[in-house]
């Protein structure tokens, strides 16, 4: 077992030092107390789900996608809230941390460095799809990995966050939009990338069983995934620029489906790695 207790979870690194530390990791010779051992902590092997972070995409001045009557970022929030109370009511010894429970606008890197401090086991982000033919409809989820620049509209549209926040250019010190980021991003969450790609498949199964449209897992170089330490994967519950799926996901109706389908997800992606 790595020694993780001593970390500065919460150091930004530059592209610079993450390049760096992403060499040393590579030949085994990442220095004790950084990031890079961070994310090697918990191989497979000792998986247990005890804390899960949550985590409410967009926020704040950062609305996100908009549909015809609500914006992404109300949308996602009540799903995790409910998401949370259920876990918590339903599978004792799970604890939920959340990196928001208001409207409230949070930095892309402070969000998985919530799941970091807290040692979260799984760190999950909830949002809504847009694209402009209304048509469009169904489910994905994204773990962070590197596909063709040409196949990063989704990781394009949720990393520009980033460019919402004060002092971007101090916080991550690259161009979110450069590839060589991308390419660092989708390096970062390589050793959780099998069991990121478990849980966001068994995501997308439960979507299917309730009759949604399965677009499936894709690989993207997703800026908050990228620096959590442990499976980590970005959930497109629907289309909010479809007028049938907004009334959908506002429905209490579709959100209860939802936070169902993700809830069994979560409890079988637990009994997998746990048994
Ligand atoms: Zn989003």
């Amino acid at each position: 077992m790595l020694e993780t207790r001593h970390i500065d979870k919460e150091k930004k690194y530059t592209r610079k030092e993450l390049l760096g530390l992403l060499g040393l990791l590579a030949l085994g010779l990442a220095p004790k107390n950084t990031a890079a051992n961070l994310l090697l902590k918990k191989s497979s092997s000792m998986m247990r789900v005890k804390t899960i972070c949550l985590d409410a995409g967009h926020g704040g001045h950062d609305p996100g996608a908009r549909g015809s009557r609500s914006s992404e970022k109300d949308v996602a929030l009540r799903v995790v809230l409910r998401l949370g109370e259920k876990i918590e009511k339903e599978l004792p010894g799970v604890k939920v941390v959340y990196t928001r429970t208001t409207d409230v606008f949070k930095d892309l890197y402070a969000r998985p460095a919530i799941a970091n401090k807290q040692n979260a086991d799984l760190f999950i982000s909830v949002h809504c799809n847009s694209f402009r033919r209304r048509a469009a409809q169904g489910t994905e989820t994204l773990v962070c990995g590197f596909n063709r620049l040409e196949e990063q509209e989704v990781a394009m549209r949720e990393n520009a966050s980033i460019l919402l926040e004060d002092d971007y250019e101090e916080n991550y010190n690259f161009d979110p939009k450069d590839p060589s980021t991308l390419i660092v991003f989708s390096l970062m969450q390589r050793d959780h990338r099998d069991q990121s790609i478990r849980l966001a498949s068994l995501m997308q199964k439960e979507f299917s069983r309730s009759a949604r449209v399965n677009r499936g897992v894709k690989e993207q170089s997703l800026a908050v995934l990228a620096t959590a330490g442990m499976p980590a994967v970005l959930t497109e519950i629907g289309f909010i620029s479809n007028p049938d799926e907004e009334k959908f996901m506002l429905s209490s109706y579709g959100q209860n489906q939802i936070v169902q389908n993700l809830y069994d997800a979560i409890v079988n992606y637990k009994k997998a790695v746990e048994s």
